[in-house]
């Protein structure tokens, strides 16, 4: 991406293995994201462009010195956090804040929406997996999407005991909705104003949804609850505009969990937060974490997350993907290099 709106294909050199615990991969199904539509709108112009991209599923093709946990012809899931495995954090799952890799640095590796990667940090980021490539979309979720929907509802505390909110009607949104069903929430409303888009989300455990915004958003999920408002608040939107919302459709004593990347730096989280006991809570997903969990209703054809891909492209049109996603035209792009 070199400019708002300016995606272009390039050729660019292969990826070699640089260090010892790297492998690469050579990537069967990547994507689109919503979080790249963020740049796509807003980025500073860069004459030499940066290689987008984050959710990827691929083959090893070949593995460094050091690499024991996967070998070349491995079909493997690649968070879209790399991660050591081995550090405090990674053991207690939160591989997002690893202090090898994490957030802190994507060690060199270049962008997703490509043909070939270089993975550092293979024996703890990259995720062995057998299955059919009828399964590709659904296990490319577990790379962001599904894990980062989990995320929400998992930290957010959906159960059996909550009534759920979720604003955001993306492929987040959605699988944040299927992922409170999996919890065992039974009440479980969707705020979200494309049909097609929310039709997904009651199939994926939705009971209601709410398409208004803003107070009139605020006032029907209210009187969906008797007044009070939800327990669990799930926000993957990441505009000020929806934490706002989250805040006036929490119930007293509940929780807002936030996935959506906030796009601002200030917003009110003052007194009435403070007198009403809500928590906030939610972050960056550590979906490497998940993918035990998730996995297996995947194999076996209970939840089929791979839904949220309702366009798949060749990587060469790439930039059309974007457009289609910008223009809500689509859901999620899938691309396949
Ligand atoms: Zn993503
Ligand atoms: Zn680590």
């Amino acid at each position: 991406m070199y400019a708002p709106g300016d995606v272009r294909v390039i050729d660019a050199p292969d990826p070699r293995i640089e260090e010892p615990g790297d492998a690469l991969v050579r990537l069967v199904r990547t994507c689109v994201c919503g979080s790249d539509l963020h740049p796509f709108h807003s980025m500073k112009p860069n004459p030499r462009g940066v290689s987008m991209g984050h959710e990827y599923l691929g083959i090893v093709e070949e593995v460094g010195a050091d690499v024991a946990t996967v070998r070349p012809g491995d079909l493997v899931i690649v968070p879209f956090v790399f991660s050591c495995g081995v550090c405090d954090f990674c053991r207690e799952g939160l591989q997002t804040s690893c202090r090898l890799a994490g957030l802190r640095s994507r060690r060199g590796s270049e962008g997703a929406q490509a043909e070939i990667l270089r993975a550092p940090l293979a024996d703890g980021t990259l995720y062995k997996v057998e299955a059919g490539e009828e399964r590709y979309a659904s296990l490319l979720t577990l790379s962001d999407v599904y894990g980062t929907g989990f995320h929400a509802a998992l930290t957010g505390g959906a159960s059996a005991e909550t009534t759920v909110a979720v604003i955001g009607d993306g492929a987040v949104g959605l699988l944040a909705v299927l992922s409170a069903r999996l919890l065992g929430a039974e009440r479980i409303i969707l705020m979200g104003r494309h049909e097609s888009r929310t039709d997904l989300g009651r199939e994926f455990g939705a009971t209601d949804v709410v398409a208004e915004r803003g107070d009139d958003g605020i006032q029907a999920v209210r009187e969906l609850t008797g007044g009070d408002g939800c327990h669990v608040v799930l926000e993957a939107v990441g505009h000020l505009p929806a934490f706002e919302q989250a805040l006036g459709i929490v119930r007293d004593g509940g929780r807002i969990a936030r996935v959506g990347v906030p796009q601002y730096t200030e917003g009110p989280i003052g007194r009435s937060q403070f007198a009403r006991n809500v928590t906030i809570t939610g972050g960056v997903a550590p979906v490497r974490a998940y993918i035990d969990r998730l996995l297996p209703g995947i194999l076996d054809g209970t939840v089929d997350p791979g839904r949220v891909f309702d366009v798949e492209l060749p990587l060469s049109e790439a930039a059309e993907g974007y457009a289609l996603m910008d223009r809500r035209e689509a859901l999620k792009v899938m691309l396949r290099p």
